[in-house]
């Protein structure tokens, strides 16, 4: 009987635990995780804050889904791992032995490295302690302090805001999210959250944070100025938690890197989920992504292949609904470039892909406080961003990731006022024919 050991209760570990049992009924499964609330929706948390989800409401499974996994739950943090004698050691002192391994213990925020952000008050997102923690504090604060970028940023922005907390958000540029949305479309969102009540401080930098009696009373920032607040709050990117791989030999880069069957360099250990580092064929790059998607497909390749069915692992072109200062946005396929003044690396919600734009000319529209912007490469569409109203973001989708051609649209997309929802939605209706004769839907 084979012994299979999951570390991490993200959707990664949880994917691949369904997809071992699929195959091997009979097989021994353990899931180890150090996260006491197991299996839940991360992008929930931002629902969790705003009011809009009830706690119960992020727990994707219920207790008779969990028994019918047939796992042992485990809570505990592994502290190493032993390739060579197939062990992992816990935190409590507990050797556990595995005959195939997975790693997907995620990615942790980057660190606020400034004067005074050990005291009581500065606050993250990563996991639902940490939103109830926000959620405790905004009751006593009357005034928080945001910094960071990319979509974790503004989730807690609007949480706090939700909470009746007043809100500034700092922002170390003019722009927000630079290196993924345009200049348009950092102007819409920061204008919406404005009218919301925010109000933005560009080019600022904290200096330090000001406390009194260990808890948070003020910032102090890089010109000079004090601002009084209760809480800050940071995300100004993620790290994939390596220390476990790299005190083992596995081969690291930003993730871990793993071949295109999700295995590390290490026999009988796999990886999987915002923890790995993939080969990406649109961009001919390995990346890494914090989107729940390719977290769950990857934890589901990785554990078939554990399971000894051998698939490889298509990483797909990366998209994302989000939701900015209120306007739905659809990010797909490569949008942006360069590095973003509020972010070390990639956010949570974010790919590395959206960011490694080749050339491309965008085609855009505007109307409202509705945004299309599309990337137009030489044959096909290189990736899209719609903000507000979303009728084209499916004909996008499927034109972006089944890579169409694009060249009798090219120049028409191209042109000065160029009716964009039209050009695609007529072009869309074409290639879907296309599917339709040929059986094969998009
Ligand atoms: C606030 C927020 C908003 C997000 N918004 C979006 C979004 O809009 N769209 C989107 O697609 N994605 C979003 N994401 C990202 C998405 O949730 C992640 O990509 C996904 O959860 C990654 O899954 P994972 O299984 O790889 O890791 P995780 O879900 O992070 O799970 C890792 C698990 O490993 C455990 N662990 C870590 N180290 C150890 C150890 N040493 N021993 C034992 N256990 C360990 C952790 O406790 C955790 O349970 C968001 C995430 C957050 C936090």
């Amino acid at each position: 009987m084979r012994r299979y050991l999951i570390i991490g209760s993200g959707v990664a570990g949880i994917s691949a635990i369904e997809a071992i049992r699929k195959i091997d009924q009979s097989g021994e499964i353990i899931l180890v995780s150090d996260d006491v609330h197991g299996y839940y929706s991360r992008p929930g948390l931002a629902y969790y804050l705003t009011g809009e989800l009830a706690e119960e409401h992020l727990f994707p499974f219920s207790k008779s889904d969990f028994k019918n996994l047939n796992l042992h739950f485990l809570h505990a943090r592994v502290v190493q791992i032993k390739p060579t004698e197939h062990q992992v050691l816990l935190n409590t002192g507990k050797v556990v032995r595995y005959d195939r391994l997975l790693i997907a213990v995620g990615a942790s925020a980057a660190k606020l490295r400034l004067p005074g952000s050990e005291h009581e008050g500065v606050v993250k997102l990563d996991s639902l302690e940490d939103a109830r923690l926000i959620l405790r504090l905004s009751r006593r604060a009357r005034t928080a302090v945001v910094v960071g970028g990319g979509i974790t940023a503004l989730e807690i922005v609007e949480g706090l805001l939700a909470r009746g907390v007043k809100t500034h958000f700092l922002l170390r540029g003019q722009t927000y999210w630079g290196n993924v949305l345009d200049g348009i479309e950092s102007h819409i969102v920061l204008n919406k959250l404005q009218e919301e009540g925010v109000k933005i401080h560009f080019n600022t930098e904290i200096e330090s944070i000001l406390a009194k009696r260990g808890k948070v009373a003020g910032i102090q920032t890089k010109d000079g100025r004090r601002l009084a607040c209760d809480l800050v709050a940071y995300a100004i990117g993620i790290r994939p938690r390596l220390d476990l791989a790299e005190s083992s030999d596995l081969q690291t880069n930003r993730g871990i890197l793993v071949d295109n069957h999700l295995r590390t360099n290490v026999p009988d250990i796999f990886a999987a989920g915002d923890v790995a580092e993939v080969y990406d064929p649109f961009t001919g790059q390995s990346v890494i992504d914090s989107l729940w998607g390719p977290a769950r497909d990857q934890g589901n390749v990785a554990g078939t292949n554990m399971a000894g069915i051998s698939v490889p692992y298509a990483k797909p072109i990366p998209f994302n609904v989000t939701r900015l200062a209120h306007l739905t946005t659809t990010i797909i396929g490569t949008v942006g470039k360069g590095a973003d003044k509020d972010l070390v690396g990639i956010a949570r919600g974010d790919s590395e892909t959206w960011r490694q734009l080749p050339d491309a000319i965008a085609a855009q529209s505007n109307f409202d406080i509705n945004r299309l912007r599309i990337l137009v490469g030489q044959n096909t569409l290189l990736g899209a961003i719609v903000m507000g109203d979303q009728s084209l973001s499916k004909a996008l989708h499927k034109l972006i990731i089944h890579q169409e051609e694009i060249k009798s649209i090219r120049n028409q997309l191209l042109q000065p006022d160029a009716p964009l929802a039209n050009i695609i939605a007529d072009h869309y209706i074409h290639t879907s024919e296309k599917y339709a004769h040929s059986n094969h839907q998009p």
